[in-house]
C-alpha cells in the first residue's frame, strides 16, 4: 500500500460510481437531508461494520462507535450523538450492539494492561464487578461472551437512563431502546430482548434480558 493511500481513493471512486449507477441521483438526494430511523451504538472493532452488516445505505443509519460500545453517564460524545439523533433526527430506535470475543471486554475480564484505554475499559470492569457472582458460575472459556452480553445490557440500560431518552419518553416521542450482539464467527445479530419503549418497560426488560443471559451461560 502506498504512503498516500491511493488505493483507498481509488476504491472510494469505484464505490461512489457503483452507488450512483445503481441509484442515479443518490448523492444529490442525500445532500438535502438525512432521515435515518436508527441510531447504532457499537464497538469500534473493524470487524463490525455497522451499515454493511444490516445492509443499510448512507443516510439510513446514524452511528456512534467506541471501544466496547460503552454509554457512560458523563460521556459528552455519546450523549451528544444520542441527543442529536433523538431530538434532531427523531430516530425511532437506539440499538446498542456488542460483539462476540470483544477485545475491550476481554481486557476488562482479564485485567489486561493496554495503556490509556484501560481507563475507558474501567466502565466494562464496572459491569464485570456488578455481575461478578453470575460470571463466576459461567465456564471460564465462555465468560468473555457472557460479559459481552452483560455489557450490552448495562449500556442499553444507561441509554434508557439518559435525560435525552427520559425526556423524549415523557413527551410521548416514540423511541425504542434495544440491545443486540453480533457474532464474529457467523456474521449474525442476536436480540437480547432488552427492548424498552417506556420508562415502565425498563425494569422488566432488564430482568428479562438478564434471565436470558443466565439461561444461555449458566448450566441449570
Ligand atoms: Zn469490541
Amino acid at each position: 500500500m502506498s504512503t498516500e493511500l491511493q488505493e483507498l481513493f481509488q476504491k472510494n471512486r469505484d464505490w461512489a460510481a457503483d452507488v450512483e449507477q445503481n441509484e442515479p441521483g443518490f448523492f444529490s438526494r442525500l445532500l438535502v437531508q438525512q432521515t435515518p430511523q436508527y441510531l447504532w451504538i457499537g464497538c469500534a472493532d473493524s470487524r463490525v461494520p455497522a451499515n454493511e452488516l444490516v445492509g443499510l445505505l448512507p443516510g439510513e443509519l446514524f452511528v456512534h462507535r467506541n471501544v466496547a460500545n460503552v454509554v457512560a453517564h458523563s460521556d459528552l460524545n455519546a450523549l451528544s450523538v444520542i441527543q442529536f439523533a433523538v431530538d434532531g433526527l427523531k430516530v425511532q430506535h437506539i440499538i446498542v450492539v456488542g460483539h462476540s470475543n470483544c477485545g475491550g471486554v476481554r481486557a476488562a475480564l482479564q485485567d489486561l494492561r493496554l495503556g490509556l484505554v484501560d481507563n475507558w475499559i474501567r466502565h466494562v470492569k464496572d459491569v464485570r464487578n456488578l455481575h461478578a457472582a453470575l460470571l463466576e458460575e459461567v465456564p471460564p472459556e465462555r465468560r468473555i461472551d457472557a460479559l459481552v452480553e452483560l455489557n450490552v445490557l448495562e449500556q442499553a440500560h444507561n441509554v434508557c437512563d439518559t435525560t435525552v431518552v427520559q425526556d423524549a419518553w415523557s413527551r410521548g416521542q416514540d423511541v425504542v431502546v434495544h440491545g443486540w450482539v453480533y457474532g464474529l464467527h457467523n456474521g449474525l445479530l442476536e436480540d437480547l430482548n432488552i427492548t424498552a419503549r417506556t420508562p415502565a418497560d425498563v425494569p422488566a426488560a432488564y430482568q428479562r434480558a438478564l434471565a436470558g443471559i443466565r439461561a444461555r451461560y449458566v448450566a441449570a
